[in-house]
């Protein structure tokens, strides 16, 4: 080895031996006829002292810049008293150099290896090289890696099998567009890349491998909005035999194992469920924030009879819903919110201040004591408070009223409850109705089974049958999602059809996985976790591109590689692809 220790393993203990280090150039200064520099690999950074007795050391480190390679030869050695440095590790001490070797220079760098740097992310990501050595992106690597770590050890104690699954395969429908990648030997054929493991995992469990996981990467050719990636990878796992608890209590194992060894928390299990229907009657929004209260109240008995007609006519038709919020809140703000109900479908935004003289709002004149009184006690106002509300039908009052909650923490920052707070959702509607294309669609993915208790209405009212798809929710994020499958075809089948497939459509495209059911497939779940996410809110990072390694931009390129690219004409020959040079 070109050393024998790393930086890191060199404190007090160590002063009096000769070691032998290698590492990046990290900060260099000369002082009154001394040099030191500042020697960092991965482990952490010491101080390298060169003192002019020591020629060939001092002359070398002289002619360092900063992000040399080096090896070298020293005696650790105690810090000057007073000149420690409690920052570092390493502080107590320093090594002083024998014998420097350089390894390799450096060019001038196009930003300091530092955590706070001012380059753009283009910049960053195209010298992606010298953004991961910033401590910082070192530490996602290094969580990213325990996280990964502790999940298999999980996986592994309880019986499951790590199973790769290809990358060129047949299209598998998570609802996004696929990549698509031309065959060679048959030409006008392409291989899809997958969109997820899907219907592969599935067919594991008709293999009977019983318990599979993959940390899989995942291809979706989306517009990029947000912070998506065209690529991103899940923690993929498949059960055979269980029901909804079983797998969520092997998700719940599993990160209770990753914040202790990742991050040293305790986190509490098993997290707090929900219904689909409750959560977003309490939330408005199937992904709520639950490390605070704000929760939305049903007022519509408390307005029956009100002189305020819109709520009169709401109460009688839909519904009323309200929300308290701590105030003080200045008009300006409370148009705000009035605008952020708008957008999301409401028609507009009631609100009554709760004032030490009573409560003041526009409405209040319309509005009888006892619906006062029944307000103050349903939400135990007190002075100071503002209660807002939205009227009309329970699917758009619901979201208006979530997304006002949210709007109204991000404002707030009121202190959370606790620091990690997780929520099942469970019973998702099996399917919604695109009106776009007249007929039913998968609410989440084509292969969740509906409750049993449901099936009779998947001919009388498919759009109320409740399923066995379950989200789980990190701080208003969803994580991870899932469900029980069908494992009959028939089922499947019906489903499918009620999707708008018909029976050739289903074959030629389900076929792989319509087949297999029908050779004694168990009954099966799954779920798969958003890795890149939960990866990025262990770290407090607002998105997933700072902690995967090599990450596209929101544009869809890789600034490093450049690709997406042009290929050669003979490449394309090859695959008999002729280029329409319209687009
Ligand atoms: N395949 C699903 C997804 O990618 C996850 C699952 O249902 O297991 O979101």
């Amino acid at each position: 080895m070109l050393r024998d220790r790393s930086a890191s393993d060199l404190g007090p203990g160590q002063v009096g031996q000769l070691v032998r280090l290698a590492g990046w150039v990290h900060a260099k200064r000369d002082h009154g006829g001394v040099c030191f520099f500042n020697l960092r690999d991965r482990s952490g950074i010491v101080q390298v002292v060169a003192h002019p007795e020591d020629r060939q050391a001092f002359e070398a480190a002289q002619g360092l810049g900063l992000e040399y390679v080096v090896a070298l030869d020293g005696t650790v050695e105690a810090r000057p008293a007073g000149t420690e440095n409690p920052k570092l590790s390493t502080g107590a001490i320093e090594v002083r150099a024998g014998k420097i070797s350089l390894l390799n220079p450096s060019k001038p760098l196009p930003f300091m290896i530092e955590d706070e740097v001012n380059a753009n992310e283009e910049t960053r990501l195209k010298y992606r090289y010298l953004d991961l050595r910033r401590p910082k992106m070192l530490g996602h690597v290094l969580l990213r890696h325990a996280v990964a770590m502790a999940v298999r050890r999980v996986l592994d104690r309880t019986g499951f099998l790590e199973v790769e699954t290809p990358i060129l395969t047949k299209a598998t429908p998570e609802g996004a567009r696929d990549y698509l990648v031309p065959s060679r030997l048959a030409p006008g054929s392409f291989y899809a890349l997958p969109q997820s493991p899907q219907i592969l995992k599935q067919i594991l469990m008709v293999s009977g491998i019983e318990r599979y996981f993959q940390l899989a990467r995942c291809m979706r050719d989306e517009d990029l909005r947000a912070d998506r990636q065209p690529e991103f990878s899940q923690i993929d796992l498949e059960m055979s035999f269980v029901e909804e608890a079983d797998v969520h209590a092997v998700v719940e194992d599993m990160l209770q194992a990753v914040f202790k060894e990742a991050l040293g928390v305790e986190i509490k299990t098993p997290f707090a469920r929900m219904d689909y229907a409750e959560v977003m009657r309490t939330y408005g929004s199937d992904k709520p924030d639950t490390r605070f209260g704000f929760e939305i109240k049903d007022c519509t008995l408390i307005f029956r009879d009100s002189g305020f007609k819109v709520f009169a006519d709401a109460a009688a038709t839909g519904t009323v819903r309200g929300l308290k919020a701590p105030g003080p809140l200045s008009r300006a703000e409370v148009d705000r919110l009035g605008e952020t109900v708008k957008t999301l479908g409401a028609k507009g935004l009631a609100w009554i201040e709760w004032k030490p003289g009573g409560p003041v709002s526009p409405i209040v004149k319309f509005l009888r004591p006892e619906e006062l009184d029944g307000l103050s006690a349903l939400f135990r106002a007190e002075e100071g408070d503002f209660l807002f509300f939205c009227a009309g039908p329970a699917h758009v009052a619901a979201p208006a009223l979530g997304g006002l909650r949210k709007e109204l923490i991000a404002n707030i920052q009121p202190d959370p409850k606790t620091p990690w707070s997780f929520l099942w959702v469970t019973h998702f509607p099996l399917l919604e109705w695109s009106p776009d294309e007249n007929h039913w669609t998968f609410a989440h993915n084509p292969f969740t089974a509906p409750l049993a208790e449901e099936l009779s209405k998947l001919d009388t009212d498919p759009g109320n049958v409740r399923s066995h798809q379950y989200d789980l929710v990190l701080n208003g994020v969803e994580i991870a999602s899932g469900s029980i499958r069908n494992h009959r075809s028939d089922v499947q089948r019906k489903i499918l059809s009620l999707m708008g497939y018909r029976p050739q459509e289903m074959d030629e495209q389900f076929g792989l996985l319509l087949n297999a059911l029908d050779y004694g497939a168990p009954p099966h779940g799954g779920i798969a976790l958003g890795y890149d996410r939960l990866i990025a809110i262990l770290r407090g990072e607002n998105s997933i591109r700072e902690v995967i390694a090599f990450p596209k931009t929101a544009k869809g390129v890789c600034p490093l590689s450049g690709a997406p690219s042009a290929v050669l004409p003979k490449q394309l020959q090859d695959l008999g692809i002729r280029l329409d040079q319209t687009k």
